[in-house]
């Protein structure tokens, strides 16, 4: 589907298109980075998807947004994006975000122990959560079958958003603040010029003095090929709809040691998800396992919690990919030794609750030259030479 274009920019000498930034990749990162470009700090911006915008890992995602994290900055940068998106939700589109709260169960001492260090953490943060009894969380969600759980943390602005729709509203208020955002018109070819970066596709060349890398899972390849790598693993992760006919929306739920999540999906099904395949893929040559031991992991746990709807149906299964790094934390700044070349990805499995804060905080970075509120997840935190590592699961409380 291609996108449609913004007034006629101004050229350089070379004939190419000049804008103020160039942004490769539309997914949910890319379309919010190029909306608070245009419009907090009113840049020409270009962004580049070379599919279908949302078609990568935000098409793909569950659209929990939760603070439940294990880190000061994870728990400021999904409270600014909740914020946003429920702005967003209340101007745009109201299905776009339903706060249902949260809740994550554990059943062992040591998960028992995470919680207490969790709530400290997010009350720090001015988060309202508290530990519930096993008895408490099922009277939060009647359904569920918790009794032999030990506790669980409940975070009630905890929410679940539609991250398809919700990208391509990013792509369409960066449009509407003159953003040119265009897709499927074949390879793009970036290379460093003088005074910054060009983009050559569909018969056109684009050029900047700052080129933004968001490309999810391929950004480890779109970086290896500009000759500027950084430690990322792609990894594949999986997800499935239940049909089981619910009447009003409940709070996720994760189960950490069974390691799965459960949301609201509209329409009355119920969407579940497990932790990843832990091994590293390669997205542009990718093939993929059976869903089945996925969908009998699942099938085991609804049967263990929710076991009035173990014999639903299921309606759908996908995986998409996810990108990691060495120590689970995103990777958002300047390339080292790379003038003018910018990264934006590494969210571990948790990039749409934090493309909002992320994107917005690049910006401003961007724009000021001030990298502040992003140096803890600067991508020149790593020494190379880059060893390879194994993506590790994201949805746990510790580091
Ligand atoms: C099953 C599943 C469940 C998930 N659940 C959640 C959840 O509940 N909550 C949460 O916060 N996160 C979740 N995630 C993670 C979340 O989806 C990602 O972290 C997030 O979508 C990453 O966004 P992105 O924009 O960085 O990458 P992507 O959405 O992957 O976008 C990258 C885009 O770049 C494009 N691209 C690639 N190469 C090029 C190129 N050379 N030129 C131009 N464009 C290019 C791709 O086509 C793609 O569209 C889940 C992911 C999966 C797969």
């Amino acid at each position: 589907m291609p996108g449609t274009s913004a007034p006629s920019p101004s050229r350089s000498h070379s004939g190419a298109r000049a804008f103020d930034a160039l942004i490769l990749g539309g997914g949910i990162a890319g379309n919010a980075l190029a909306f608070h470009l245009a419009h907090e700090h009113g840049w020409k911006v270009f962004l580049y998807e070379r599919h279908t915008p949302a078609g990568g890992a935000s098409g793909k995602a569950a659209g929990i947004v939760s603070t439940q994290c294990w880190n000061a900055w994870d728990i400021r940068a999904v409270e600014t994006s909740r914020k946003e998106y429920r702005r967003l939700s209340e101007e745009h589109d109201e299905t776009l975000f339903l706060e249902t709260g949260g809740l994550r169960v554990v059943s062992s001492e040591e998960g028992e122990r995470g919680l207490a260090s969790a709530v400290d953490r997010l009350r720090a943060a001015k988060i309202e959560a508290r530990v519930v009894t096993a008895k408490e969380a099922g009277e939060l969600l009647p359904v569920a079958k918790v009794d032999d759980a030990r506790a669980a943390l409940y975070t009630p602005k905890d929410a679940v958003v539609a991250p398809t729709d919700l990208t391509l509203l990013y792509g369409r208020l960066a449009r509407e603040n003159g953003a040119q955002v265009e897709s499927d018109l074949g390879a793009a070819e970036a290379r460093p010029v003088p005074k910054g970066w060009e983009l050559a596709v569909g018969g056109h060349t684009y050029s900047a003095p700052k080129l933004i890398v968001a490309c999810g899972a391929w950004t480890k390849g779109v970086l290896g090929r500009l000759g500027h790598p950084l430690p990322l693993a792609p990894y594949l992760t999986r997800a499935c709809l239940i049909k089981a006919n619910v009447r009003k929306p409940f709070p996720w739920l994760h189960d950490s040691e069974l390691d799965v999540y459960v949301r609201p999906f509209p329409g009355g099904d119920v969407l579940a998800g497990d932790g990843t395949e832990l091994k590293e893929v390669d997205p542009e040559h990718l093939s993929p396992s059976s869903d089945l031991p996925f969908l009998e992991n699942v099938a085991g746990f609804m049967q263990r919690r929710f076991p009035a709807w173990a014999s639903s149906s299921v309606g759908a299964s996908w995986h998409g990919i996810c990108t990691s790094t060495p120590d689970r934390r995103p990777m958002i700044g300047p390339v080292p030794d790379a003038p003018g070349l910018f990264v934006l990805t590494g969210f571990n499995g948790f990039g749409v609750m934090r493309a909002g804060a992320a994107s917005r905080w690049m910006a401003d970075a961007l724009a000021r030259g001030r990298w502040t509120e992003l140096r803890e997840v600067d991508p020149g935190r790593f020494e190379p030479p880059y060893a390879p590592f194994e993506p590790r699961p994201g949805f746990t409380l510790e580091r």
